[in-house]
Protein backbone atom coordinates (compact mmCIF):
# COMPACT_ATOMS: atom_id res chain seq x y z
CA UNK A 1 0.00 0.00 0.00
CA UNK A 2 1.38 3.51 -0.48
CA UNK A 3 -0.20 6.76 1.17
CA UNK A 4 0.45 9.68 -0.10
CA UNK A 5 0.56 13.42 2.02
CA UNK A 6 0.25 16.75 0.15
CA UNK A 7 1.79 19.28 2.18
CA UNK A 8 3.97 19.62 5.17
CA UNK A 9 2.69 22.01 7.26
CA UNK A 10 1.44 21.07 10.63
CA UNK A 11 -1.40 19.06 9.61
CA UNK A 12 0.48 16.65 7.08
CA UNK A 13 3.52 16.35 9.57
CA UNK A 14 1.30 15.75 11.77
CA UNK A 15 -0.49 13.35 9.81
CA UNK A 16 2.41 11.39 9.33
CA UNK A 17 4.00 11.09 12.57
CA UNK A 18 0.95 9.39 13.75
CA UNK A 19 0.53 6.74 11.75
CA UNK A 20 3.96 6.24 11.73
CA UNK A 21 3.89 5.70 15.46
CA UNK A 22 1.40 2.51 14.34
CA UNK A 23 2.70 1.63 10.65
CA UNK A 24 6.39 1.11 9.99
CA UNK A 25 6.00 -0.65 7.24
CA UNK A 26 3.20 1.00 4.64
CA UNK A 27 4.93 3.10 2.08
CA UNK A 28 4.16 6.64 2.70
CA UNK A 29 5.16 9.78 0.45
CA UNK A 30 5.28 13.49 1.34
CA UNK A 31 4.88 16.08 -1.50
CA UNK A 32 5.23 20.01 -0.86
CA UNK A 33 5.44 23.25 -3.27
CA UNK A 34 7.90 24.71 -1.16
CA UNK A 35 11.74 24.41 -1.41
CA UNK A 36 11.98 23.74 2.31
CA UNK A 37 12.04 20.65 4.78
CA UNK A 38 8.59 20.64 6.54
CA UNK A 39 8.45 24.13 9.02
CA UNK A 40 6.14 24.86 11.29
CA UNK A 41 4.46 28.59 9.97
CA UNK A 42 3.96 30.10 13.77
CA UNK A 43 7.65 29.61 14.13
CA UNK A 44 8.66 31.73 11.39
CA UNK A 45 9.07 35.38 13.54
CA UNK A 46 10.92 33.57 16.23
CA UNK A 47 13.25 32.12 13.30
CA UNK A 48 14.02 35.58 11.56
CA UNK A 49 14.04 37.40 15.10
CA UNK A 50 16.52 35.01 16.43
CA UNK A 51 17.94 32.98 13.80
CA UNK A 52 16.90 30.24 15.84
CA UNK A 53 15.56 26.94 13.92
CA UNK A 54 14.39 25.09 17.31
CA UNK A 55 10.83 25.45 16.53
CA UNK A 56 10.64 25.99 12.90
CA UNK A 57 11.87 22.27 11.64
CA UNK A 58 11.75 18.90 12.96
CA UNK A 59 15.27 18.43 12.01
CA UNK A 60 16.85 17.65 8.35
CA UNK A 61 16.82 14.24 8.76
CA UNK A 62 12.99 14.04 9.67
CA UNK A 63 11.96 12.07 6.56
CA UNK A 64 14.66 9.48 7.31
CA UNK A 65 13.96 9.10 10.77
CA UNK A 66 10.02 8.81 9.85
CA UNK A 67 10.86 6.45 6.82
CA UNK A 68 8.75 9.01 4.67
CA UNK A 69 9.80 9.55 0.76
CA UNK A 70 10.14 13.66 1.07
CA UNK A 71 9.67 15.59 -2.40
CA UNK A 72 9.90 19.34 -2.18
CA UNK A 73 9.32 21.45 -4.59
CA UNK A 74 7.11 19.32 -6.23
CA UNK A 75 3.44 21.29 -7.10
CA UNK A 76 0.50 19.13 -7.30
CA UNK A 77 -1.66 20.29 -10.33
CA UNK A 78 -4.72 17.55 -10.28
CA UNK A 79 -5.80 14.56 -8.99
CA UNK A 80 -8.02 11.73 -10.49
CA UNK A 81 -9.31 10.36 -7.79
CA UNK A 82 -11.01 7.11 -10.40
CA UNK A 83 -7.81 6.12 -11.30
CA UNK A 84 -6.03 7.15 -8.28
CA UNK A 85 -3.10 9.56 -9.41
CA UNK A 86 -2.50 12.71 -9.17
CA UNK A 87 -0.34 15.37 -11.52
CA UNK A 88 2.31 17.37 -10.42
CA UNK A 89 3.80 20.93 -12.41
CA UNK A 90 6.47 18.89 -13.87
CA UNK A 91 4.56 16.70 -15.48
CA UNK A 92 4.82 13.75 -13.36
CA UNK A 93 1.79 11.12 -12.53
CA UNK A 94 2.31 9.36 -8.92
CA UNK A 95 -0.02 6.76 -7.86
CA UNK A 96 -1.78 6.52 -4.58
CA UNK A 97 -3.79 3.22 -2.36
CA UNK A 98 -4.81 6.45 0.45
CA UNK A 99 -4.23 10.45 -0.16
CA UNK A 100 -3.97 12.93 2.42
CA UNK A 101 -5.06 16.26 1.22
CA UNK A 102 -3.34 19.08 3.80
CA UNK A 103 -2.33 21.67 1.65
CA UNK A 104 -3.35 24.75 4.09
CA UNK A 105 -3.96 28.11 3.01
CA UNK A 106 -2.84 30.79 1.51
CA UNK A 107 -3.10 34.56 1.42
CA UNK A 108 -6.48 36.20 0.28
CA UNK A 109 -6.25 39.57 -0.64
CA UNK A 110 -8.73 40.90 -2.55
CA UNK A 111 -7.03 44.27 -3.60
CA UNK A 112 -6.20 46.08 -6.72
CA UNK A 113 -2.66 45.78 -7.63
CA UNK A 114 -1.66 43.24 -5.01
CA UNK A 115 0.26 41.45 -7.84
CA UNK A 116 2.66 43.89 -8.37
CA UNK A 117 6.71 43.60 -7.44
CA UNK A 118 7.00 45.24 -4.01
CA UNK A 119 3.88 43.74 -2.46
CA UNK A 120 5.14 40.83 0.42
CA UNK A 121 3.25 38.51 2.23
CA UNK A 122 4.82 36.16 5.14
CA UNK A 123 2.32 33.40 4.22
CA UNK A 124 4.88 30.79 3.74
CA UNK A 125 8.55 30.55 4.42
CA UNK A 126 9.81 31.77 1.05
CA UNK A 127 7.76 34.46 1.09
CA UNK A 128 8.57 35.85 4.81
CA UNK A 129 12.44 35.15 3.15
CA UNK A 130 11.54 37.51 0.61
CA UNK A 131 10.11 40.29 2.95
CA UNK A 132 12.72 39.59 5.67
CA UNK A 133 15.59 39.88 3.01
CA UNK A 134 14.67 43.42 1.54
CA UNK A 135 14.62 44.49 5.06
CA UNK A 136 18.18 43.09 5.91
CA UNK A 137 19.86 44.51 2.66
CA UNK A 138 18.43 47.47 4.15
CA UNK A 139 16.54 48.19 1.00
CA UNK A 140 12.97 48.53 2.88
CA UNK A 141 13.42 50.76 5.65
CA UNK A 142 9.51 51.56 5.63
CA UNK A 143 6.87 49.41 5.78
CA UNK A 144 2.89 49.73 5.15
CA UNK A 145 0.99 46.37 6.56
CA UNK A 146 -2.90 46.13 5.42
CA UNK A 147 -4.62 44.27 7.73
CA UNK A 148 -4.37 43.66 11.40
CA UNK A 149 -5.59 40.15 11.65
CA UNK A 150 -3.28 37.91 13.57
CA UNK A 151 -0.65 36.95 11.15
CA UNK A 152 -0.41 40.95 10.31
CA UNK A 153 0.01 42.16 13.85
CA UNK A 154 2.86 39.26 13.82
CA UNK A 155 4.21 40.54 11.08
CA UNK A 156 4.28 44.53 12.75
CA UNK A 157 6.02 43.67 15.84
CA UNK A 158 8.70 41.51 13.63
CA UNK A 159 9.47 44.53 11.35
CA UNK A 160 9.37 46.69 14.10
CA UNK A 161 11.92 44.86 15.91
CA UNK A 162 14.05 44.80 13.32
CA UNK A 163 14.33 48.32 12.69
CA UNK A 164 11.51 49.05 9.82
CA UNK A 165 9.52 52.18 10.76
CA UNK A 166 5.57 50.14 10.22
CA UNK A 167 2.31 51.64 9.52
CA UNK A 168 -0.22 49.30 9.96
CA UNK A 169 -4.29 49.91 8.39
CA UNK A 170 -7.34 48.22 9.55
CA UNK A 171 -10.55 48.56 8.20
CA UNK A 172 -12.17 47.67 11.19
CA UNK A 173 -12.09 49.93 14.46
CA UNK A 174 -9.95 47.46 16.39
CA UNK A 175 -6.95 44.70 15.70
CA UNK A 176 -7.26 40.85 15.54
CA UNK A 177 -11.07 41.17 15.32
CA UNK A 178 -12.00 37.87 14.82
CA UNK A 179 -10.15 36.99 18.02
CA UNK A 180 -10.25 39.83 20.54
CA UNK A 181 -13.47 41.62 21.94
CA UNK A 182 -12.40 45.02 22.21
CA UNK A 183 -11.21 45.57 25.49
CA UNK A 184 -9.01 43.23 25.32
CA UNK A 185 -7.72 44.38 21.75
CA UNK A 186 -7.15 47.58 23.49
CA UNK A 187 -4.45 46.50 25.63
CA UNK A 188 -2.78 44.91 22.58
CA UNK A 189 -3.13 48.30 20.72
CA UNK A 190 -1.61 49.91 23.43
CA UNK A 191 1.58 47.59 23.21
CA UNK A 192 1.42 48.08 20.19
CA UNK A 193 1.97 51.57 19.73
CA UNK A 194 4.70 51.49 22.51
CA UNK A 195 6.73 48.55 20.56
CA UNK A 196 6.42 52.05 17.64
CA UNK A 197 3.92 50.62 15.15
CA UNK A 198 1.87 53.16 13.91
CA UNK A 199 -1.27 51.58 13.74
CA UNK A 200 -4.39 53.25 12.02
CA UNK A 201 -8.01 51.70 13.05
CA UNK A 202 -10.90 52.64 11.09
CA UNK A 203 -8.53 53.00 7.67
CA UNK A 204 -9.27 51.11 4.62
CA UNK A 205 -6.61 50.58 1.82
CA UNK A 206 -8.45 51.24 -1.54
CA UNK A 207 -5.66 50.24 -4.38
CA UNK A 208 -1.76 49.37 -4.39
CA UNK A 209 -0.06 52.23 -6.39
CA UNK A 210 2.76 51.75 -8.78
CA UNK A 211 3.64 50.79 -11.96
CA UNK A 212 6.47 48.29 -12.11
CA UNK A 213 6.60 48.09 -8.69
CA UNK A 214 4.29 48.82 -5.70
CA UNK A 215 5.08 52.40 -3.96
CA UNK A 216 2.38 52.79 -1.79
CA UNK A 217 -1.04 52.70 -0.78
CA UNK A 218 -4.25 55.05 -1.49
CA UNK A 219 -6.57 55.03 1.18
CA UNK A 220 -10.37 55.17 0.70
CA UNK A 221 -10.44 58.50 2.47
CA UNK A 222 -8.10 59.82 -0.75
CA UNK A 223 -5.29 60.12 1.17
CA UNK A 224 -1.51 58.32 0.00
CA UNK A 225 1.10 56.31 2.18
CA UNK A 226 4.49 55.90 0.50
CA UNK A 227 6.70 52.59 1.75
CA UNK A 228 9.32 50.78 0.51
CA UNK A 229 7.65 47.55 0.53
CA UNK A 230 3.81 46.88 1.25
CA UNK A 231 2.37 43.89 3.13
CA UNK A 232 -0.79 42.20 2.16
CA UNK A 233 -2.22 40.59 5.43
CA UNK A 234 -6.04 40.60 4.54
CA UNK A 235 -6.86 37.15 5.40
CA UNK A 236 -6.26 33.24 4.25
CA UNK A 237 -7.98 31.12 1.60
CA UNK A 238 -7.58 27.29 1.27
CA UNK A 239 -5.43 25.91 -1.04
CA UNK A 240 -7.87 23.93 -2.89
CA UNK A 241 -7.53 25.15 -6.97
CA UNK A 242 -6.02 21.57 -8.08
CA UNK A 243 -8.92 19.88 -6.80
CA UNK A 244 -11.12 21.18 -10.05
CA UNK A 245 -12.54 17.89 -11.94
CA UNK A 246 -11.47 15.83 -9.14
CA UNK A 247 -14.78 15.08 -8.00
CA UNK A 248 -13.75 16.12 -4.30
CA UNK A 249 -16.33 18.12 -3.00
CA UNK A 250 -15.40 21.71 -1.34
CA UNK A 251 -16.73 25.25 -1.06
CA UNK A 252 -14.54 27.81 0.69
CA UNK A 253 -12.54 24.70 2.35
CA UNK A 254 -12.58 21.12 1.76
CA UNK A 255 -15.69 18.82 3.19
CA UNK A 256 -15.41 16.40 5.19
CA UNK A 257 -16.90 13.85 7.39
CA UNK A 258 -16.36 13.31 11.21
CA UNK A 259 -13.81 10.95 10.39
CA UNK A 260 -12.04 13.47 8.00
CA UNK A 261 -12.66 11.71 5.03
CA UNK A 262 -13.83 13.72 1.99
CA UNK A 263 -16.73 12.20 -0.77
CA UNK A 264 -14.28 10.56 -2.58
CA UNK A 265 -13.18 7.11 -1.67
CA UNK A 266 -9.89 6.68 0.34
CA UNK A 267 -9.32 10.61 0.12
CA UNK A 268 -8.87 12.31 3.75
CA UNK A 269 -7.99 16.04 4.02
CA UNK A 270 -6.57 18.03 7.31
CA UNK A 271 -6.10 21.62 8.45
CA UNK A 272 -6.80 25.07 7.07
CA UNK A 273 -7.76 23.40 3.94
CA UNK A 274 -10.69 21.76 5.70
CA UNK A 275 -14.43 22.79 6.59
CA UNK A 276 -14.87 21.65 10.06
CA UNK A 277 -17.82 22.03 12.68
CA UNK A 278 -16.98 24.12 15.42
CA UNK A 279 -16.70 22.40 18.90
CA UNK A 280 -18.84 25.29 20.69
CA UNK A 281 -21.80 26.36 17.81
CA UNK A 282 -21.32 23.43 15.44
CA UNK A 283 -21.25 25.85 12.32
CA UNK A 284 -19.25 24.52 9.80
CA UNK A 285 -15.92 26.69 8.58
CA UNK A 286 -12.62 27.13 7.85
CA UNK A 287 -10.90 27.58 11.43
CA UNK A 288 -7.26 28.42 10.21
CA UNK A 289 -5.17 27.62 13.85
CA UNK A 290 -2.14 25.00 14.32
CA UNK A 291 -3.57 23.40 17.08
CA UNK A 292 -6.72 22.12 14.45
CA UNK A 293 -4.26 21.32 11.93
CA UNK A 294 -2.44 18.91 14.21
CA UNK A 295 -5.74 17.86 15.85
CA UNK A 296 -7.08 16.83 12.59
CA UNK A 297 -3.65 15.52 11.17
CA UNK A 298 -3.87 13.21 14.34
CA UNK A 299 -6.95 11.61 13.80
CA UNK A 300 -6.20 11.57 10.01
CA UNK A 301 -2.83 9.30 11.01
CA UNK A 302 -4.99 7.02 13.22
CA UNK A 303 -7.73 6.15 10.90
CA UNK A 304 -5.17 5.46 8.14
CA UNK A 305 -3.82 3.15 10.63
CA UNK A 306 -6.87 1.38 11.01
CA UNK A 307 -8.77 2.91 13.71
CA UNK A 308 -12.09 4.78 13.00
CA UNK A 309 -11.64 7.54 15.32
CA UNK A 310 -13.99 10.64 15.05
CA UNK A 311 -13.05 14.32 14.81
CA UNK A 312 -14.75 16.19 17.70
CA UNK A 313 -14.84 19.31 16.06
CA UNK A 314 -12.51 22.58 16.38
CA UNK A 315 -11.28 25.16 18.61
CA UNK A 316 -11.21 28.56 18.55
CA UNK A 317 -7.86 29.65 20.20
CA UNK A 318 -5.10 31.42 19.84
CA UNK A 319 -2.29 33.25 21.67
CA UNK A 320 0.12 36.40 20.86
CA UNK A 321 3.64 35.77 21.87
CA UNK A 322 5.45 38.10 20.39
CA UNK A 323 3.68 41.32 22.20
CA UNK A 324 5.35 41.07 25.42
CA UNK A 325 1.87 40.94 27.01
CA UNK A 326 0.79 37.89 27.06
CA UNK A 327 -2.77 37.08 25.30
CA UNK A 328 -5.15 34.28 25.26
CA UNK A 329 -7.88 34.25 23.91
CA UNK A 330 -10.46 30.88 24.11
CA UNK A 331 -14.02 30.06 22.26
CA UNK A 332 -16.50 32.69 21.58
CA UNK A 333 -16.59 36.76 22.63
CA UNK A 334 -19.91 37.23 23.42
CA UNK A 335 -22.12 35.52 25.61
CA UNK A 336 -25.91 36.10 27.72
CA UNK A 337 -23.18 36.72 30.86
CA UNK A 338 -19.98 38.75 31.04
CA UNK A 339 -17.45 38.79 34.24
CA UNK A 340 -14.88 40.80 33.76
CA UNK A 341 -11.54 41.97 36.46
CA UNK A 342 -9.21 44.73 35.56
CA UNK A 343 -6.22 45.07 37.85
CA UNK A 344 -2.56 45.86 37.49
CA UNK A 345 -2.00 45.76 34.22
CA UNK A 346 -4.16 42.81 33.75
CA UNK A 347 -7.26 41.99 32.42
CA UNK A 348 -9.82 38.80 32.51
CA UNK A 349 -13.05 38.72 30.72
CA UNK A 350 -15.26 35.38 30.63
CA UNK A 351 -18.61 34.47 28.92
CA UNK A 352 -20.65 32.50 30.08
CA UNK A 353 -24.39 30.96 28.33
CA UNK A 354 -26.69 29.74 30.88
CA UNK A 355 -24.01 29.02 33.59
CA UNK A 356 -21.71 27.65 31.31
CA UNK A 357 -18.31 29.24 30.16
CA UNK A 358 -18.12 29.49 26.50
CA UNK A 359 -15.45 31.04 26.19
CA UNK A 360 -12.48 33.43 28.14
CA UNK A 361 -10.13 36.20 26.93
CA UNK A 362 -6.80 36.75 28.92
CA UNK A 363 -4.15 39.57 29.25
CA UNK A 364 -1.26 39.69 31.46
CA UNK A 365 -1.64 36.84 33.96
CA UNK A 366 -2.69 34.13 32.04
CA UNK A 367 -2.43 30.77 34.08
CA UNK A 368 -5.64 30.31 34.69
CA UNK A 369 -6.00 29.71 31.02
CA UNK A 370 -5.61 25.51 31.62
CA UNK A 371 -8.48 25.28 33.81
CA UNK A 372 -10.30 27.66 32.67
CA UNK A 373 -10.20 25.86 29.26
CA UNK A 374 -11.31 22.41 31.28
CA UNK A 375 -14.20 24.08 32.83
CA UNK A 376 -15.54 25.15 28.98
CA UNK A 377 -14.98 21.92 27.40
CA UNK A 378 -16.22 19.97 29.98
CA UNK A 379 -19.34 22.18 29.93
CA UNK A 380 -19.39 22.74 33.63
CA UNK A 381 -21.90 24.43 35.41
CA UNK A 382 -20.12 27.21 37.37
CA UNK A 383 -22.91 28.24 39.43
CA UNK A 384 -20.90 26.80 42.86
CA UNK A 385 -17.78 28.58 41.94
CA UNK A 386 -19.04 31.41 39.95
CA UNK A 387 -17.72 33.98 42.55
CA UNK A 388 -14.03 32.56 42.36
CA UNK A 389 -13.32 32.95 38.86
CA UNK A 390 -12.43 36.26 38.77
CA UNK A 391 -9.69 36.14 41.67
CA UNK A 392 -6.46 36.61 40.82
CA UNK A 393 -5.22 33.14 41.86
CA UNK A 394 -8.24 31.18 40.42
CA UNK A 395 -6.92 28.05 38.60
CA UNK A 396 -3.81 27.68 40.88
CA UNK A 397 -4.71 25.01 43.02
CA UNK A 398 -7.03 27.27 44.89
CA UNK A 399 -9.86 25.17 43.89
CA UNK A 400 -10.84 21.80 43.79
CA UNK A 401 -13.05 19.46 41.52
CA UNK A 402 -15.36 18.50 44.34
CA UNK A 403 -15.97 22.21 44.89
CA UNK A 404 -17.01 22.66 41.15
CA UNK A 405 -18.72 19.83 40.61
CA UNK A 406 -21.16 20.47 43.56
CA UNK A 407 -24.95 20.26 42.70
CA UNK A 408 -25.95 24.37 42.57
C1 LIG B 1 3.18 33.95 10.47
C2 LIG B 1 2.18 32.98 10.99
C3 LIG B 1 2.02 32.83 12.34
C4 LIG B 1 1.07 31.94 12.84
N1 LIG B 1 0.94 31.81 14.18
C5 LIG B 1 0.01 30.99 14.69
C6 LIG B 1 -0.14 30.83 16.10
O1 LIG B 1 0.58 31.43 16.89
N2 LIG B 1 -1.10 29.98 16.56
C7 LIG B 1 -1.91 29.31 15.70
O2 LIG B 1 -2.77 28.57 16.17
N3 LIG B 1 -1.78 29.42 14.35
C8 LIG B 1 -0.85 30.23 13.84
N4 LIG B 1 -0.71 30.35 12.48
C9 LIG B 1 -1.57 29.53 11.60
C10 LIG B 1 -0.98 28.13 11.43
O3 LIG B 1 0.34 28.25 11.00
C11 LIG B 1 -1.81 27.32 10.44
O4 LIG B 1 -3.10 27.13 10.95
C12 LIG B 1 -1.15 25.96 10.16
O5 LIG B 1 0.14 26.12 9.60
C13 LIG B 1 -1.99 25.14 9.20
O6 LIG B 1 -1.31 23.95 8.92
P1 LIG B 1 -1.58 23.12 7.57
O7 LIG B 1 -0.65 21.97 7.62
O8 LIG B 1 -3.02 22.89 7.41
O9 LIG B 1 -1.17 24.11 6.38
P2 LIG B 1 0.15 24.90 6.03
O10 LIG B 1 0.98 25.15 7.23
O11 LIG B 1 -0.32 26.07 5.22
O12 LIG B 1 0.97 23.90 5.08
C14 LIG B 1 0.50 23.58 3.80
C15 LIG B 1 1.54 22.78 3.06
O13 LIG B 1 0.99 22.40 1.80
C16 LIG B 1 1.92 22.67 0.75
N5 LIG B 1 1.14 22.86 -0.49
C17 LIG B 1 0.18 23.77 -0.74
N6 LIG B 1 -0.33 23.59 -1.98
C18 LIG B 1 0.32 22.54 -2.51
C19 LIG B 1 0.25 21.85 -3.75
N7 LIG B 1 -0.62 22.19 -4.71
N8 LIG B 1 1.11 20.81 -3.97
C20 LIG B 1 1.99 20.43 -3.01
N9 LIG B 1 2.08 21.03 -1.83
C21 LIG B 1 1.26 22.07 -1.58
C22 LIG B 1 2.68 23.87 1.25
O14 LIG B 1 3.92 24.00 0.59
C23 LIG B 1 2.83 23.51 2.74
O15 LIG B 1 3.87 22.59 2.90
C24 LIG B 1 0.25 31.19 11.96
C25 LIG B 1 0.42 31.34 10.57
C26 LIG B 1 1.39 32.21 10.09
C27 LIG B 1 1.56 32.35 8.60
Amino acid sequence: MKIVIIGAGPAGVTAAETFRAHDRQTELVMLSAEPFPPYSPPAMVEHFLTGSNVHLWRGDDWPERLDVDYRSGTTVTAIDSEAHNLSTLDGETLAYDKLVIATGSRLYAPLEGRDLPGVYNFKSLSAAEALVQQVKSGAATTALIVGAGFIGVEIALLLSDLGVEVTQVEMLDQVMPAMLDPETAAFAQEEMNARGVDLRLSTEAAVILGEDRATGVQLKSGDVLLVDVIIAATGVRPNIDFLEGSGIDYNWGISVDEFLRTNVQDVFAAGDVVESPDRLTGETFVHAIFPNATAQGNIVGLNLAGFEITYEGADRMNSLKHLGLPIIAVGLKEGDEVLRSKHNGNLRTLYLKENRLVGFQLVGEVRAAGVLRALLLREQDVRPIKDHLLAANFGQGTITWEAISATP
